[in-house]
């Protein structure tokens, strides 16, 4: 029986911490229910899942339906979606069969790119070997988790970008189902259809095709519609993650409109110590705690104050201890309140 290999390319970036992960790892779990449901695609379809940050991972290798338990998913720093590219055709490479004299090989695979925002760093070279070695021999759907990523460099790797709204978990359930309807009718036209694939019929409100002839350059390392702050709780030593969501305030000032533009806390959320793996190891970006509305507590402990910069620049949380020692550098020292704002460490997104 000739393989249909599907594979998941995620992006893991701490944008993605909270709603967007949690029901990534809720579809996919759906995804691999359904298809177990499906006699052709159970006779076909095998399923790999690749995850990017600022590192990638083979979270779930090449494996048949039947053996496949979804994984949880991680969250890193950065989006890397050149590694990612990267470590998706080193993963084609070594697992995709060859039609050879002898055997008959796989079906072209299928990918699926889930991401959010922008790459932060330069994917020129991955996807220029994407196209030369890759574009012909495998079918790959780009879809944008919300409007935010980057639909014309997606449009470099393939024709079928697609917009995701990810408003609700019922939007993220019509999301997945059409996303595993999509993989069944592959599995069945595979036989009798030259392209080898074929995606489900889309309800538009949830899944659209991006018009890439509309599309504009969007180029920018930073993605701000996030800002994603990393910290470790004193307490547990556990790393987490507090994300504040782009906010733009309309003013007026005489009849002319004015934007400031702020962040508004969306959430705290304790990460796996994979987060220092998946990460680029890079934390330079700062933005100014003026920006920020809200502060959590800690989601690790309960402390009251997510939110405490060390002298070293890092953030812990703090309690009502007289004396708080820094889980990153090991500084003891008190803590008040500052009078002006200050300047915090800020991840990549
Ligand atoms: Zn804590
Ligand atoms: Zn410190």
């Amino acid at each position: 029986m000739r393989r249909l290999p599907i594979y998941f390319l995620i992006d893991v970036s701490e944008s993605m911490v909270g709603e967007p992960i949690q029901q990534v790892e809720e579809g996919l779990a759906a995804i691999i229910q359904a298809l177990k449901a499906d006699p052709y695609a159970l006779e076909t379809v095998w399923v790999s899942i690749v995850v990017f940050a600022g590192q990638p991972k083979t979270l779930v290798p090449l494996q048949e339906i039947v053996n496949f338990y979804p994984p949880r998913f991680p969250i890193g720093s950065g989006t890397s979606l050149s590694k990612g590219l990267g470590h998706l055709m080193f993963e084609l490479r070594n697992n995709i069969i060859k039609t050879t004299y002898e055997q008959k090989g796989d079906w072209k695979p299928l990918v699926f790119l889930f991401t959010d925002g922008v790459p932060t760093d330069d994917a020129t070279a991955a996807i220029d070997e994407w196209n030369r070695n890759w574009r012909k021999s495998a079918n790959l759907v780009a879809i944008s988790f919300g409007n935010e990523a980057d639909s014309v460099l997606l449009g470099k790797l393939t024709e079928e970008v697609h917009m995701f709204k990810n408003t609700s978990p019922k939007a993220y359930k019509d999301f997945f189902r059409w996303v595993s309807d999509s993989i069944k009718t592959s599995s069945i036209s595979v036989e009798h259809n030259s392209s080898g694939f074929e995606l489900a019929k889309t309800n538009d409100d949830t899944v659209s095709k991006i018009d890439l002839t509309k599309q504009t350059e969007n180029r920018k390392l930073i993605d701000d519609n996030f800002v994603v702050l990393a910290a470790k709780c004193q307490n547990t030593n556990r790393p987490y993650l507090m994300k504040y969501a782009k906010n733009l305030d309309e003013g007026d000032i005489g009849g002319m409109k004015l934007y400031t533009k702020s962040y508004k806390l969306a959430g705290a959320f304790p990460v796996d110590q994979s987060y220092y793996d998946l990460g680029d190891g890079n934390v330079e970006n700062r933005v100014h705690s003026d920006e920020l509305i809200g502060a959590p507590s800690c989601p690790c402990c309960g402390n009251a104050y997510g939110l405490a910069v060390c002298a070293c620049q890092k953030i812990h949380c703090i309690g009502h201890e007289l004396e708080s020692t820094c889980p990153w550098c090991g500084t003891k020292g008190k803590y008040g309140v500052g009078g002006s704002g200050f300047d915090i460490n800020r991840a990549q997104g």
